[in-house]
Order: C-alpha cells, then sequence, then structure tokens
C-alpha cells in the first residue's frame, strides 16, 4: 500500500507528461510558461443540511486549464480524495484530450471533497444544486460545460442542469452533457467513455495481429467506464477473467459474465462475492496474467513498484491517470502498449460534444449515427498517434501529447496574448 505521504502529486506528474513532449516538440520557453498553468481555479466552501438537520460544509473545486481551442470542458467528480491538485492535473488532461480528438474545446475539471456512498439521494441533491449555484459563475453553454466524472451520474447532471436553468428562468440543457436523454442527453452517452475503450483497443488489436475474441481482459474499476468496457468486450467473445471496485476484487481464469456481475453489484453494492471467483486485490488484479489490461478505477495505480510485473500486452487507460511517468518508463522498455488516457478514455467526452451539438441545435441523432462517428474519430486520432509514436519511436502517451500540444500551442500563438 501506498503512505498518505509518498502518494505523488497528480498536477505534478502532469507537469512532467508535458514536459517530455515539450522537449521533444522543442516548444519555447514563453509557452510552456502558458500551457504548463492552469487558467482560473475556484474553491468553494459551501453548506449543505443534511437529513438529521445537521448542517455540513463542503468544500469544492472548478478549474479552468485551458480554453485557447474552445469553451472549457470536464467533469465532476464526487470523492473524499479529492485536491486542488488533483482537479488541476485532471483538468490540463482534459485539454490534451479534447486537442487529441479534435474537438473545439479547452480543459476544465470539477471536485467536490464528500463521500458519496455515505449520503442519501437527498443530500446528494442539495450538495449537487448548491455547488451548481457556486460555480455558476464559471459555467454555461459557452464558457464552460460540466459533465459526468467519478461518482456522478445522469441524475446529477440532470439537477446540474435544472438549477442553472431555474436561475435564468428557462432550460438551457446545453450547459451540461451526460444528461438522461429525455432532458436534451443523447443516445450512446452513459456508454460512450467504456465504447471508445473498445473501439481503441481493436485498432490497437489489429497492429498488433491480436485476436481479441481469444484475449483474456482484466479490468479495474467496475464504474461506468470499467463495467460497459467490460460487457462490450465479453459480447465480443473476449474473456474477462478479473474485475473490481473500491472493495476490492474478483479472479475466475475461465471467464467472468460481467452483466451477471453487475446485476450482483446492483444488489450487494460490490463485484465482491461473486459466485465461482476467487477474492482479489486491486493490486493483485494489476499484475495478473491475461493479454488486456484495462485500469478504469483512478489515478496512480500502476507505478514503479508495480510496472515490471505487469504480464498484459496491451493496457488501456479507461481512467485517467492510472500510470505513473516511471511507470510509463519500464513499460515502454518491456514493449507494452500503452494507449494513453487521453486517447483511451476520450469517447466520454467525444459523445458529450455530439450532445452539446445536439442540444444547441434541438436536433438529436440516432445512437447508431453517435456510434459511427464516435468510431470515426477515435479510428483516425488512434492511428495518428500510433504513427508518430512508430516515427518518433517514443510512447503512445508521449506521441498524443506531441499531437495536443502541438495544437493547443498553435491555438495560443494564433490568438495571442491580450491586450
Ligand atoms: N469525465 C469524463 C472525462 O474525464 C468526461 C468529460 C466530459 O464529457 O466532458 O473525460
Amino acid at each position: 500500500m501506498i503512505t498518505e505521504l509518498e502518494k505523488p502529486n497528480p498536477y505534478e506528474i502532469a507537469c512532467r507528461q508535458f514536459d517530455i513532449a515539450a522537449d521533444k516538440l522543442g516548444l519555447e520557453e514563453d509557452l510552456r510558461r502558458v500551457l504548463r498553468s492552469t487558467k482560473r481555479e475556484l474553491t468553494v466552501h459551501f453548506p449543505v443540511k443534511m437529513d438529521n438537520g445537521e448542517v455540513k460544509v463542503f468544500t469544492g473545486y472548478r478549474v479552468h486549464h485551458n480554453v485557447a481551442r474552445g469553451p472549457a470542458k470536464g467533469g465532476i467528480r464526487y470523492h473524499p480524495d479529492v485536491t486542488l491538485d488533483e482537479v488541476r492535473a485532471l483538468a490540463m488532461w482534459m485539454t490534451w484530450k479534447c486537442a487529441v480528438v479534435r474537438l473545439p474545446y479547452g480543459g476544465a475539471k470539477g471536485g467536490v471533497i464528500c463521500d458519496p456512498k455515505q449520503m442519501s439521494q437527498k443530500e446528494l441533491e442539495g450538495l449537487t444544486r448548491r455547488f451548481t449555484t457556486e460555480i455558476s459563475i464559471l459555467i454555461g453553454p459557452d464558457s464552460d460545460i460540466p459533465a459526468p466524472d467519478v461518482n456522478t451520474n445522469s441524475q446529477t447532471m440532470a439537477w446540474i442542469m435544472d438549477t442553472y436553468s431555474m436561475h435564468h428562468g428557462y432550460s438551457i440543457p446545453s450547459v451540461v452533457t451526460g444528461k438522461p436523454v429525455n432532458i436534451g442527453g443523447s443516445e450512446g452517452r452513459s456508454e460512450a467513455t467504456g465504447r471508445g475503450v473498445v473501439y481503441v483497443l481493436e485498432a490497437a488489436a489489429k497492429e498488433l495481429h491480436m485476436d481479441l475474441s481469444k484475449a483474456k481482459v482484466a479490468v479495474q474499476g467496475f464504474g461506468n467506464a470499467g463495467s460497459v468496457a467490460s460487457s462490450i468486450l465479453h459480447n465480443h467473445g473476449a474473456r474477462v477473467v478479473a474485475v473490481s471496485d473500491s472493495r476490492g476484487g474478483i479472479y475466475n481464469p475461465s471467464g467472468l459474465n460481467p452483466n451477471e456481475v453487475l446485476e450482483h453489484k446492483m444488489v450487494t453494492g460490490s463485484v465482491v462475492g461473486f459466485r465461482d471467483a476467487e477474492t482479489i486485490t486491486n493490486d493483485e488484479l494489476l499484475t495478473l496474467p491475461c493479454d488486456v489490461l484495462i485500469p478504469a478505477a483512478l489515478e496512480n495505480q500502476i507505478t514503479e513498484r508495480n510496472a515490471d510485473q505487469i504480464r498484459a500486452r496491451v493496457i488501456v487507460e479507461a481512467a485517467n491517470g492510472p500510470t505513473t511517468p516511471d511507470a510509463d518508463e519500464i513499460l515502454f522498455d518491456k514493449g507494452v502498449l500503452v494507449i494513453p488516457d487521453i486517447l483511451a478514455n476520450a469517447g466520454g467526452v467525444t459523445v458529450s460534444y455530439f450532445e452539446w451539438v445536439q442540444d444547441k441545435q434541438a436536433f438529436f441523432w440516432s445512437e447508431r449515427e453517435i456510434n459511427q462517428r464516435l468510431k470515426a474519430i477515435l479510428t483516425s486520432s488512434f492511428s495518428e498517434v500510433y504513427q508518430l509514436s512508430n516515427n518518433q519511436k517514443t510512447s503512445m502517451r508521449t506521441a498524443a501529447y506531441m499531437i495536443a500540444v502541438d495544437r493547443v500551442a498553435k491555438a495560443t500563438k494564433l490568438r495571442g496574448i491580450y491586450p
């Protein structure tokens, strides 16, 4: 276990990843200074009345990293371990993510320090509505568009949309994405992150001549991204041998049925205890014998401590920031193909973009159309990154950063410095 003191700082990690790409690009110092720093950071402390009548004060953040390419975009997470540096890193990662798949957005992120698993629906609604009000000086359909992230979902987005709309006196669905379909959400948005993970994995498997229908897959994290990716891969014939959540993991070398695991989790609150499976820890899951490893939980899971024990051929980062730069080096030397978060999990924000476009036009597309467009964007982005990584003999992460940082740097230069 990593102790509190040893925990890597996500913002320092994000800056290190940026520096590697900036060096490769030969980026000038002035631009580096601009792109390394966040643009604005709002910290709010706000009261929420709990069910027992007590008033608690919560702390939350909304950070904009860069808006050179368009409005700020990024999710909001609820978690007891949220810190300002984590939200800064996540905002910076959103800037690169949107740039690597060519969405006309900048990067943002939000977070509230809370334990949603200990809160009632009423308390979560109160927290969400008050947090929305506190950050309403930043959010808006043309300035900053939130979305779901860890421990937030379409219901949370419905409350954000309603709160913001109440302040304005009419419905403004395009202020937030990841909403339920019947109030302006998009078909395919809730599956988009997991589906996108599978699209990029399919593209990678083609390059590696790997037969996915025979592949063994381990998935760390069984939230929105992990559970959807597991279930699509299972339906395609892959063998999902292990999955986990915050309480631990389960392993069955002959394969698990993720749809049944999800039912078990709905009833019991965890994947742990699922029949015919061995209980394992989250750490053990990462080093299991498998072909594909999908970290789909939190940051800093694959570090210099365990990277050399990884047995997968391909790692697809459904989570944001699961691999540290030290681990990246070890994995690159071992020949493990790491499909970086800013590409691998970009399916979510891509369909968020489709949702925003549909809301703005009040004209909605079919799920088939959504998935086709998503696949086209992710497949072409994958090949751009893959080719550059081969040409430059670098990791896919560095290649993805080079493409993204270059696009944001060009936009910044073209716009110039105001005033
Ligand atoms: N939270 C997701 C991410 O990290 C989605 C962001 C969005 O849709 O704006 O990419």
